[in-house]
Protein backbone atom coordinates (compact mmCIF):
# COMPACT_ATOMS: atom_id res chain seq x y z
CA UNK A 1 0.00 0.00 0.00
CA UNK A 2 2.96 2.47 1.09
CA UNK A 3 4.93 1.64 -1.67
CA UNK A 4 1.99 2.63 -4.51
CA UNK A 5 1.34 5.82 -2.32
CA UNK A 6 4.93 6.98 -2.32
CA UNK A 7 4.73 6.42 -6.21
CA UNK A 8 2.13 8.04 -6.78
CA UNK A 9 2.79 10.91 -4.66
CA UNK A 10 6.03 11.15 -6.68
CA UNK A 11 4.81 11.59 -9.62
CA UNK A 12 2.66 13.82 -8.70
CA UNK A 13 5.07 16.06 -7.10
CA UNK A 14 7.24 15.66 -10.13
CA UNK A 15 4.40 17.27 -12.66
CA UNK A 16 3.90 19.94 -9.98
CA UNK A 17 7.34 20.78 -10.22
CA UNK A 18 8.67 21.39 -13.60
CA UNK A 19 8.01 21.36 -17.39
CA UNK A 20 9.66 18.70 -19.46
CA UNK A 21 13.36 19.76 -20.21
CA UNK A 22 15.29 18.59 -22.97
CA UNK A 23 19.45 18.55 -23.70
CA UNK A 24 20.40 20.18 -26.52
CA UNK A 25 20.80 17.61 -29.01
CA UNK A 26 17.41 16.73 -28.79
CA UNK A 27 16.20 20.08 -28.84
CA UNK A 28 18.14 20.38 -32.18
CA UNK A 29 16.24 16.70 -33.83
CA UNK A 30 13.22 18.68 -33.25
CA UNK A 31 14.60 22.31 -34.81
CA UNK A 32 15.77 19.96 -37.70
CA UNK A 33 12.43 18.10 -38.11
CA UNK A 34 10.95 21.57 -38.51
CA UNK A 35 13.05 22.91 -40.98
CA UNK A 36 15.06 25.48 -38.90
CA UNK A 37 19.14 25.18 -39.51
CA UNK A 38 21.33 23.30 -37.18
CA UNK A 39 24.87 22.11 -37.61
CA UNK A 40 25.29 18.38 -38.38
CA UNK A 41 26.02 16.47 -35.59
CA UNK A 42 26.68 12.92 -34.05
CA UNK A 43 25.59 12.20 -29.92
CA UNK A 44 27.76 9.71 -28.30
CA UNK A 45 28.72 8.57 -24.93
CA UNK A 46 31.86 7.76 -25.10
CA UNK A 47 35.09 8.09 -27.73
CA UNK A 48 34.64 4.74 -29.45
CA UNK A 49 31.01 5.87 -30.29
CA UNK A 50 31.74 9.03 -31.83
CA UNK A 51 34.72 7.27 -34.03
CA UNK A 52 31.53 4.63 -35.00
CA UNK A 53 29.90 7.68 -35.39
CA UNK A 54 31.88 9.85 -37.07
CA UNK A 55 30.85 11.95 -40.13
CA UNK A 56 33.05 13.33 -42.45
CA UNK A 57 32.52 16.87 -41.66
CA UNK A 58 35.04 18.23 -44.19
CA UNK A 59 37.31 20.60 -44.09
CA UNK A 60 35.31 22.21 -41.22
CA UNK A 61 36.33 22.64 -37.66
CA UNK A 62 34.79 20.22 -34.75
CA UNK A 63 32.84 21.21 -31.88
CA UNK A 64 32.39 19.03 -28.83
CA UNK A 65 29.43 20.25 -26.31
CA UNK A 66 29.06 18.61 -23.18
CA UNK A 67 25.37 17.57 -22.90
CA UNK A 68 24.01 18.77 -19.69
CA UNK A 69 20.59 20.86 -18.68
CA UNK A 70 22.50 23.36 -17.59
CA UNK A 71 23.33 26.42 -20.01
CA UNK A 72 26.94 28.61 -19.79
CA UNK A 73 28.93 25.23 -20.37
CA UNK A 74 31.11 27.17 -22.52
CA UNK A 75 32.90 29.09 -19.98
CA UNK A 76 32.20 25.91 -17.62
CA UNK A 77 34.96 24.15 -15.30
CA UNK A 78 35.21 20.63 -15.06
CA UNK A 79 36.00 19.12 -11.76
CA UNK A 80 38.83 17.49 -11.69
CA UNK A 81 39.67 18.32 -15.65
CA UNK A 82 43.32 17.93 -16.72
CA UNK A 83 43.24 20.26 -20.52
CA UNK A 84 41.61 23.36 -18.62
CA UNK A 85 38.82 22.96 -21.67
CA UNK A 86 35.24 24.47 -21.00
CA UNK A 87 31.98 22.08 -21.91
CA UNK A 88 32.25 23.98 -25.33
CA UNK A 89 35.88 22.84 -27.27
CA UNK A 90 36.98 24.15 -30.98
CA UNK A 91 38.98 22.33 -32.33
CA UNK A 92 40.50 21.57 -35.93
CA UNK A 93 42.32 18.63 -34.82
CA UNK A 94 40.15 15.11 -34.81
CA UNK A 95 42.78 14.04 -32.52
CA UNK A 96 42.16 16.68 -30.36
CA UNK A 97 38.15 16.38 -30.42
CA UNK A 98 38.76 12.61 -29.40
CA UNK A 99 40.28 13.36 -26.52
CA UNK A 100 38.03 16.33 -25.69
CA UNK A 101 35.25 13.45 -25.30
CA UNK A 102 37.12 11.38 -23.03
CA UNK A 103 38.42 14.68 -20.69
CA UNK A 104 34.19 15.84 -20.76
CA UNK A 105 32.49 12.18 -20.46
CA UNK A 106 32.51 11.10 -16.58
CA UNK A 107 33.76 14.20 -15.01
CA UNK A 108 31.19 16.82 -13.40
CA UNK A 109 30.83 20.18 -15.32
CA UNK A 110 30.50 23.24 -13.06
CA UNK A 111 28.68 26.42 -14.62
CA UNK A 112 27.09 29.84 -13.79
CA UNK A 113 23.67 27.45 -13.98
CA UNK A 114 24.89 24.73 -11.54
CA UNK A 115 25.78 24.02 -8.40
CA UNK A 116 29.24 23.31 -7.01
CA UNK A 117 28.53 20.00 -7.15
CA UNK A 118 28.59 20.85 -10.96
CA UNK A 119 26.27 17.71 -12.99
CA UNK A 120 28.03 14.91 -14.84
CA UNK A 121 28.46 14.56 -17.90
CA UNK A 122 27.24 11.76 -20.14
CA UNK A 123 26.60 12.31 -23.31
CA UNK A 124 28.27 14.92 -25.77
CA UNK A 125 27.41 16.10 -29.15
CA UNK A 126 30.10 16.44 -31.59
CA UNK A 127 28.95 19.42 -34.40
CA UNK A 128 30.25 20.32 -37.65
CA UNK A 129 31.85 23.96 -36.62
CA UNK A 130 30.72 27.24 -38.55
CA UNK A 131 32.40 30.39 -38.81
CA UNK A 132 30.33 32.61 -36.85
CA UNK A 133 30.81 36.32 -38.03
CA UNK A 134 27.84 37.87 -35.02
CA UNK A 135 25.76 36.01 -32.44
CA UNK A 136 22.63 37.07 -31.95
CA UNK A 137 19.71 35.87 -29.52
CA UNK A 138 16.46 34.72 -30.11
CA UNK A 139 13.58 33.60 -27.78
CA UNK A 140 9.94 32.49 -28.46
CA UNK A 141 7.93 32.20 -24.81
CA UNK A 142 4.72 32.48 -23.70
CA UNK A 143 4.37 35.75 -22.08
CA UNK A 144 1.97 36.45 -19.05
CA UNK A 145 1.96 39.97 -19.40
CA UNK A 146 0.76 40.22 -22.77
CA UNK A 147 -1.07 36.95 -22.30
CA UNK A 148 0.47 35.22 -25.40
CA UNK A 149 3.42 34.07 -27.24
CA UNK A 150 6.06 37.17 -27.74
CA UNK A 151 9.33 37.16 -29.21
CA UNK A 152 12.36 38.54 -27.76
CA UNK A 153 15.49 39.68 -30.04
CA UNK A 154 18.66 41.27 -29.46
CA UNK A 155 21.27 41.73 -31.49
CA UNK A 156 23.75 41.12 -28.41
CA UNK A 157 23.69 37.23 -28.45
CA UNK A 158 25.96 34.24 -27.16
CA UNK A 159 26.22 35.46 -24.07
CA UNK A 160 23.94 35.93 -20.52
CA UNK A 161 20.99 37.51 -21.91
CA UNK A 162 20.11 39.05 -18.17
CA UNK A 163 23.41 40.77 -18.66
CA UNK A 164 21.98 42.64 -21.05
CA UNK A 165 19.34 43.02 -20.05
CA UNK A 166 20.70 44.80 -16.99
CA UNK A 167 23.52 46.76 -18.85
CA UNK A 168 21.42 47.58 -22.10
CA UNK A 169 17.88 47.18 -21.96
CA UNK A 170 17.13 49.26 -25.26
CA UNK A 171 19.07 46.35 -27.05
CA UNK A 172 16.44 43.64 -26.42
CA UNK A 173 13.24 43.79 -28.55
CA UNK A 174 9.80 42.07 -27.58
CA UNK A 175 7.41 41.53 -29.98
CA UNK A 176 4.38 40.11 -29.26
CA UNK A 177 2.16 37.84 -31.62
CA UNK A 178 -1.26 37.56 -31.86
CA UNK A 179 -1.38 33.50 -31.42
CA UNK A 180 -4.75 33.40 -33.86
CA UNK A 181 -3.25 35.09 -36.61
CA UNK A 182 0.40 33.60 -36.42
CA UNK A 183 3.66 35.77 -36.94
CA UNK A 184 3.28 37.87 -40.42
CA UNK A 185 6.36 38.21 -42.53
CA UNK A 186 6.21 41.92 -41.38
CA UNK A 187 7.26 40.76 -38.15
CA UNK A 188 9.44 38.18 -39.19
CA UNK A 189 11.43 41.00 -41.15
CA UNK A 190 10.83 43.69 -38.26
CA UNK A 191 12.82 41.30 -36.08
CA UNK A 192 15.36 40.17 -38.10
CA UNK A 193 16.07 43.94 -38.55
CA UNK A 194 15.96 43.72 -34.89
CA UNK A 195 18.87 41.54 -34.74
CA UNK A 196 20.74 43.66 -37.19
CA UNK A 197 20.54 41.01 -40.28
CA UNK A 198 21.07 42.83 -43.23
CA UNK A 199 20.65 42.55 -47.00
CA UNK A 200 20.82 39.45 -48.71
CA UNK A 201 20.53 37.89 -45.12
CA UNK A 202 17.42 39.63 -44.00
CA UNK A 203 14.95 36.95 -45.89
CA UNK A 204 16.96 34.22 -44.86
CA UNK A 205 16.70 35.51 -41.22
CA UNK A 206 13.51 36.57 -41.48
CA UNK A 207 12.18 32.95 -42.83
CA UNK A 208 14.32 31.00 -40.37
CA UNK A 209 12.17 32.92 -37.31
CA UNK A 210 9.02 32.18 -38.33
CA UNK A 211 9.98 28.54 -38.73
CA UNK A 212 10.91 29.15 -34.96
CA UNK A 213 7.77 30.68 -34.15
CA UNK A 214 5.72 28.09 -35.88
CA UNK A 215 7.53 24.92 -34.71
CA UNK A 216 6.98 27.03 -31.17
CA UNK A 217 3.21 26.97 -31.53
CA UNK A 218 3.53 23.35 -33.01
CA UNK A 219 5.08 21.36 -30.33
CA UNK A 220 3.30 23.15 -27.66
CA UNK A 221 6.66 24.70 -26.21
CA UNK A 222 6.51 27.63 -23.22
CA UNK A 223 10.11 28.41 -24.56
CA UNK A 224 11.96 27.95 -27.44
CA UNK A 225 15.41 29.81 -27.00
CA UNK A 226 18.13 30.09 -29.48
CA UNK A 227 21.42 31.91 -27.99
CA UNK A 228 23.26 32.08 -30.10
CA UNK A 229 21.49 32.19 -33.60
CA UNK A 230 24.23 33.32 -35.57
CA UNK A 231 25.38 34.84 -39.11
CA UNK A 232 28.52 32.75 -40.50
CA UNK A 233 31.36 33.91 -42.55
CA UNK A 234 30.05 32.81 -45.82
CA UNK A 235 26.81 34.23 -45.31
CA UNK A 236 23.83 31.55 -43.59
CA UNK A 237 21.85 31.56 -40.46
CA UNK A 238 22.15 28.74 -37.75
CA UNK A 239 20.60 27.84 -34.22
CA UNK A 240 23.83 26.93 -32.86
CA UNK A 241 22.50 26.30 -29.11
CA UNK A 242 18.57 25.67 -28.44
CA UNK A 243 16.86 25.13 -25.18
CA UNK A 244 13.23 24.53 -25.34
CA UNK A 245 10.60 23.81 -22.54
CA UNK A 246 7.28 22.15 -23.09
CA UNK A 247 3.73 22.43 -21.45
CA UNK A 248 3.12 19.84 -19.44
CA UNK A 249 -0.75 19.65 -19.87
CA UNK A 250 -0.07 19.04 -24.05
CA UNK A 251 1.39 15.63 -23.43
CA UNK A 252 -1.93 14.10 -24.28
CA UNK A 253 -1.33 15.96 -27.69
CA UNK A 254 2.57 15.48 -28.08
CA UNK A 255 3.21 11.86 -27.29
CA UNK A 256 6.70 11.91 -29.57
CA UNK A 257 7.78 15.22 -27.46
CA UNK A 258 6.75 13.52 -24.36
CA UNK A 259 8.31 10.46 -25.32
CA UNK A 260 11.87 11.48 -25.31
CA UNK A 261 13.96 10.15 -23.04
CA UNK A 262 14.93 13.41 -20.63
CA UNK A 263 18.09 11.80 -18.67
CA UNK A 264 17.01 13.30 -15.30
CA UNK A 265 19.81 14.53 -13.73
CA UNK A 266 19.19 13.50 -10.62
CA UNK A 267 19.79 15.92 -7.45
CA UNK A 268 22.52 14.87 -4.92
CA UNK A 269 20.15 14.86 -2.38
CA UNK A 270 17.68 12.12 -3.87
CA UNK A 271 20.64 9.68 -4.26
CA UNK A 272 21.44 10.30 -0.90
CA UNK A 273 17.93 9.60 0.50
CA UNK A 274 17.52 6.81 -1.51
CA UNK A 275 20.03 4.89 0.62
CA UNK A 276 18.04 5.16 3.67
CA UNK A 277 15.15 4.38 2.24
CA UNK A 278 13.18 7.58 1.98
CA UNK A 279 11.73 9.46 -0.47
CA UNK A 280 13.37 13.00 -1.60
CA UNK A 281 11.81 15.58 -3.80
CA UNK A 282 13.36 18.90 -4.22
CA UNK A 283 11.17 22.30 -5.13
CA UNK A 284 11.80 25.44 -5.72
CA UNK A 285 10.91 27.68 -2.12
CA UNK A 286 12.69 28.00 1.34
CA UNK A 287 10.75 25.72 3.65
CA UNK A 288 11.70 21.74 4.04
CA UNK A 289 9.25 19.17 4.83
CA UNK A 290 9.52 15.87 6.31
CA UNK A 291 6.38 14.31 6.30
CA UNK A 292 5.40 10.84 6.29
CA UNK A 293 2.83 9.79 3.77
CA UNK A 294 2.03 10.76 -0.08
CA UNK A 295 -1.37 12.58 1.24
CA UNK A 296 0.26 13.84 4.19
CA UNK A 297 2.77 15.78 1.64
CA UNK A 298 0.17 16.56 -0.28
CA UNK A 299 -1.87 18.21 2.44
CA UNK A 300 0.89 19.82 3.86
CA UNK A 301 1.72 21.12 0.14
CA UNK A 302 -1.48 23.02 -0.04
CA UNK A 303 -1.80 24.52 3.38
CA UNK A 304 2.34 25.89 2.94
CA UNK A 305 0.99 27.89 -0.45
CA UNK A 306 -2.41 28.75 1.12
CA UNK A 307 -0.35 30.38 3.94
CA UNK A 308 1.92 32.38 1.06
CA UNK A 309 4.93 30.16 1.21
CA UNK A 310 6.43 27.59 -1.23
CA UNK A 311 7.80 24.56 0.23
CA UNK A 312 11.39 23.58 -0.92
CA UNK A 313 11.55 19.74 -0.65
CA UNK A 314 9.54 17.10 0.90
CA UNK A 315 11.42 14.10 2.51
CA UNK A 316 8.96 10.90 2.92
CA UNK A 317 9.93 8.87 5.55
CA UNK A 318 7.31 6.29 5.14
CA UNK A 319 5.93 3.92 7.54
CA UNK A 320 8.85 1.27 9.02
CA UNK A 321 10.92 4.00 10.10
CA UNK A 322 14.14 4.28 11.85
CA UNK A 323 15.94 7.02 14.59
CA UNK A 324 18.68 6.50 12.26
CA UNK A 325 16.41 6.91 8.73
CA UNK A 326 14.98 10.42 10.79
CA UNK A 327 18.19 11.60 11.32
CA UNK A 328 19.38 11.66 8.47
CA UNK A 329 16.31 13.07 6.63
CA UNK A 330 16.75 16.16 9.09
CA UNK A 331 19.98 16.18 7.39
CA UNK A 332 19.23 15.75 3.95
CA UNK A 333 16.58 18.41 3.88
CA UNK A 334 18.69 21.15 5.76
CA UNK A 335 21.62 20.89 3.51
CA UNK A 336 19.86 23.23 1.21
CA UNK A 337 21.25 26.50 1.80
CA UNK A 338 17.98 27.94 0.50
CA UNK A 339 15.96 26.46 3.33
CA UNK A 340 14.77 29.37 6.18
CA UNK A 341 12.62 26.95 7.84
CA UNK A 342 12.25 23.09 9.02
CA UNK A 343 8.35 21.76 9.03
CA UNK A 344 8.02 18.16 10.15
CA UNK A 345 4.40 16.64 9.75
CA UNK A 346 4.20 13.09 10.90
CA UNK A 347 1.03 11.97 11.64
CA UNK A 348 1.76 8.55 13.60
CA UNK A 349 -0.85 5.63 12.66
CA UNK A 350 2.58 3.09 11.91
CA UNK A 351 5.26 5.30 12.71
CA UNK A 352 6.09 5.62 16.44
CA UNK A 353 6.33 9.51 17.11
CA UNK A 354 8.81 8.97 19.92
CA UNK A 355 11.13 7.56 17.00
CA UNK A 356 10.64 10.59 14.97
CA UNK A 357 11.36 12.93 18.34
CA UNK A 358 14.25 10.96 18.91
CA UNK A 359 15.63 11.46 15.36
CA UNK A 360 15.08 14.69 15.29
CA UNK A 361 16.06 15.94 18.39
CA UNK A 362 19.69 14.12 17.91
CA UNK A 363 20.14 15.29 14.71
CA UNK A 364 19.37 19.05 15.39
CA UNK A 365 21.90 18.39 18.26
CA UNK A 366 24.60 16.96 15.77
CA UNK A 367 23.93 19.27 12.63
CA UNK A 368 22.88 22.60 14.57
CA UNK A 369 20.19 23.68 12.89
CA UNK A 370 20.37 27.38 12.31
CA UNK A 371 16.34 28.17 11.04
CA UNK A 372 13.51 27.75 13.09
CA UNK A 373 12.06 24.23 13.07
CA UNK A 374 8.26 23.54 13.25
CA UNK A 375 6.98 20.05 14.59
CA UNK A 376 3.57 18.80 14.36
CA UNK A 377 3.14 15.26 15.78
CA UNK A 378 -0.27 13.09 16.33
CA UNK A 379 -0.96 9.28 16.94
CA UNK A 380 0.95 6.45 18.49
CA UNK A 381 3.21 7.55 21.34
CA UNK A 382 2.74 11.01 20.84
CA UNK A 383 2.84 11.83 24.60
CA UNK A 384 6.42 10.35 24.68
CA UNK A 385 7.27 12.16 21.51
CA UNK A 386 6.46 15.97 23.13
CA UNK A 387 8.19 14.90 26.17
CA UNK A 388 11.20 14.18 24.47
CA UNK A 389 11.35 17.46 22.16
CA UNK A 390 10.85 19.57 25.65
CA UNK A 391 13.11 17.80 27.57
CA UNK A 392 15.54 18.48 24.75
CA UNK A 393 16.01 22.02 25.62
CA UNK A 394 16.26 22.81 21.46
CA UNK A 395 13.62 25.81 20.82
CA UNK A 396 11.20 23.38 18.56
CA UNK A 397 8.42 25.20 17.60
CA UNK A 398 5.07 22.89 17.89
CA UNK A 399 2.02 23.04 16.36
CA UNK A 400 -1.57 21.11 17.57
CA UNK A 401 -2.49 20.52 13.78
CA UNK A 402 -1.36 21.02 10.50
CA UNK A 403 -3.07 24.27 9.45
CA UNK A 404 -1.60 26.24 12.72
CA UNK A 405 1.61 24.08 11.77
CA UNK A 406 1.83 25.45 8.37
CA UNK A 407 1.18 29.10 9.35
CA UNK A 408 3.35 28.77 11.91
CA UNK A 409 6.19 27.55 9.49
CA UNK A 410 5.41 30.42 6.83
CA UNK A 411 5.85 33.61 9.45
CA UNK A 412 8.91 32.11 10.99
CA UNK A 413 10.22 33.23 7.79
CA UNK A 414 12.68 35.80 6.99
CA UNK A 415 10.66 38.94 6.09
P1 LIG B 1 26.49 27.46 -23.74
O1 LIG B 1 27.78 28.06 -23.28
O2 LIG B 1 26.04 26.34 -22.87
O3 LIG B 1 25.43 28.48 -23.93
O4 LIG B 1 26.80 26.77 -25.16
P2 LIG B 1 26.70 27.35 -26.65
O5 LIG B 1 26.30 26.26 -27.53
O6 LIG B 1 25.86 28.57 -26.69
O7 LIG B 1 28.20 27.70 -26.99
C1 LIG B 1 28.92 28.71 -26.32
C2 LIG B 1 29.71 29.54 -27.31
O8 LIG B 1 30.62 28.71 -28.03
C3 LIG B 1 28.85 30.21 -28.39
O9 LIG B 1 28.30 31.40 -27.95
C4 LIG B 1 29.88 30.39 -29.48
O10 LIG B 1 30.63 31.56 -29.25
C5 LIG B 1 30.80 29.19 -29.33
N1 LIG B 1 30.45 28.17 -30.34
C6 LIG B 1 29.54 27.18 -30.23
N2 LIG B 1 29.47 26.48 -31.39
C7 LIG B 1 30.36 27.03 -32.24
C8 LIG B 1 30.75 26.78 -33.60
O11 LIG B 1 30.26 25.88 -34.30
N3 LIG B 1 31.72 27.57 -34.14
C9 LIG B 1 32.29 28.59 -33.42
N4 LIG B 1 33.22 29.33 -34.02
N5 LIG B 1 31.95 28.88 -32.16
C10 LIG B 1 30.99 28.11 -31.56
MG1 LIG C 1 24.23 29.15 -25.42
Amino acid sequence: MFRAGGNLYKSMMKTQRRFLNLQEFQSKEILEKHGCSVQKFVVASNRKEAEEKWMSFGDHEYVVKAQILAGGRGKGKFINGTKGIGGVYITKEKTAALEAIDEMIGKRLVTKQTTEEGVRVDKVMIAEGVDIKRETYLAVLMDRESNGPVVVASPDGGMDIEAVAEKTPDRIFKTPIDIQMGMTDGQALKIAKDLQFEGNLLGAAATEIKRLYDLFIAVDATQVEINPLVETADGRVFCVDAKMNFDDSASYRQKEIFAYETFEEHDPREVDAHQFNLNYIGMDGNIACLVNGAGLAMATMDLIKLHGGEPANFLDVGGAVTEDAVFNAVRIITSDPRVKCVLINIFGGIVNCATIANGVVNAVNKIGLKVPMVVRLEGTNVDAAKLIMKKSGLTILTANNLDEAAAKAVSSLPK
